[in-house]
């Protein structure tokens, strides 16, 4: 029995809902299934709009042109996330500068941000890894008394809470995600999350090719024309459609996920106090959604070590990621702090298998396996 570590899980609905947008004669974006998730994630999320998009990427590509990013505006982000975080704001000509993580969690020190503030700063973007809340009071702090934007890249995030406060509605924009990998899947997809009313219009331009085609399709204007730069931000409604289905089922999704993580948890207790690895940290201010449980190990050797003893198992664990100041394609033009924490988690931490089919039994023997490394391992 091999163990994958992500296996897409579907509720049973998506046939019926994606024969119904076949059968409707309206498949391209923008259409009845799109509306409902839209509403969905406006109501659950407490936010003046949101917008689906084909993935989190053009969600977050969407917030660099919304914030009218120009050639030399820097931008602010932790190196520890995905390449999209970047490349949103890279594609409108500005500059990173990359943030180090916390000694103790993975995500962003606010006083890591706050040292790399320049006059020619305009955003702040936070990633909520593993779907845990960055500390967004100190990060809404730096942003008012430096005039900054916040995008919160909530790829991971949904269902997920700072202070009651859903996360991707904090900042000025947030970003989802609904890849395979995610809890709430399309395939690909993603949704742009609008905590300003003044700029929901203006994001409907970009998302429908920068024209104002969406006013005209409500009966708002006779016809439509180039009103801006913009692209086609917008998913069809076959992906509308299947994603109806997963966000109608959320609570069952993500009571099952978080059962999940709560058993690694415990599990794992015991090599915590014997300091063989540190179980993830959630923080009073915030939620866990089951998004993903890792364990971060003492060294890169013995994380190495780990998955190869994971792999013989058939069991598929992994590590995560790089960090990108130190990625092939940045780090000659890195000209920043050497970031220990984030290449401390780059080299250390370790993902296990975590879908809503994973099974007892197979959690009991990956949980048995890691523990069983532990036992014969004596490196630390
Ligand atoms: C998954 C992920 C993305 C990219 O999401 P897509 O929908 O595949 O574009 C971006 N940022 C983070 C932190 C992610 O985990």
């Amino acid at each position: 029995m091999k163990i994958p570590f992500n296996k897409p899980y579907l509720t049973g609905k998506e046939n019926d809902y994606f024969v119904q947008a076949v059968q409707s004669g309206h498949i391209s974006g923008n259409g009845l299934f799109t509306k409902k998730c839209q509403q969905f994630l406006e109501q659950y999320c407490g936010v003046d709009k949101t917008l689906l998009t084909t993935s989190c990427t053009d969600a977050l590509e969407m917030s660099a042109l919304l914030l009218d990013i120009q050639p030399g505006d820097e931008v602010i982000m932790p190196s520890f996330t995905f390449v999209s975080s970047a490349n949103a704001f890279l594609l409108r000509g500005a500059k990173i500068k990359f943030a180090d993580s916390y000694p103790h969690h993975p995500n962003v020190d606010p006083a890591a941000i706050e040292i790399l503030i320049t006059p020619r700063t305009k955003v702040i973007v936070v990633v909520h890894y593993a779907g845990v809340a960055c500390d967004m009071d100190a990060i809404m702090k730096i942003s008012k008394n430096n005039q900054l934007a916040v995008v919160e890249d909530a790829a991971q995030a949904i269902a997920s809470n700072y202070k009651n406060k859903p996360l991707g509605s904090i900042g000025d924009f947030g970003a989802y995600s609904f890849h395979e990998t995610k809890n709430i899947i399309s395939g690909e997809g993603g949704a742009l999350l609008i905590n300003n009313k003044k700029v929901g219009e203006q994001a409907e331009i970009i998302w429908e090719k920068g024209t104002n085609r969406a006013a005209f399709f409500r009966g708002e204007l006779d016809k439509y024309e180039w009103k801006a730069v913009g692209s086609s931000f917008l998913p069809s409604e076959l992906t509308a459609s299947f994603l109806y289905a997963q966000l109608e089922n959320i609570e069952t999704i993500q009571h099952k996920r978080k059962a999940i993580w709560m058993r690694y948890f415990k599990a794992f207790e015991q090599l915590e106090i014997t300091k063989k690895i540190t179980r993830p940290i959630i923080p009073s201010y915030a939620t866990n959604n089951g998004h993903l449980f890792y364990l971060v190990c003492n060294s890169k050797e013995q994380r190495t070590q780990l998955i190869d003893y994971l792999a013989s198992k058939d069991i598929l664990a992994v590590f995560h990621y790089l960090p990108l100041h130190k990625s092939q394609y940045f780090k000659e033009q890195y000209q920043g702090d050497e970031l220990v924490h984030c290449t401390h988690f780059s080299e250390c931490l370790v993902r296990l298998p975590l879908y809503y089919d994973l099974t007892n039994v197979e959690q009991e023997k990956i949980i048995g396996c890691v523990n069983e490394f532990y036992s014969i391992n004596k490196t630390t």
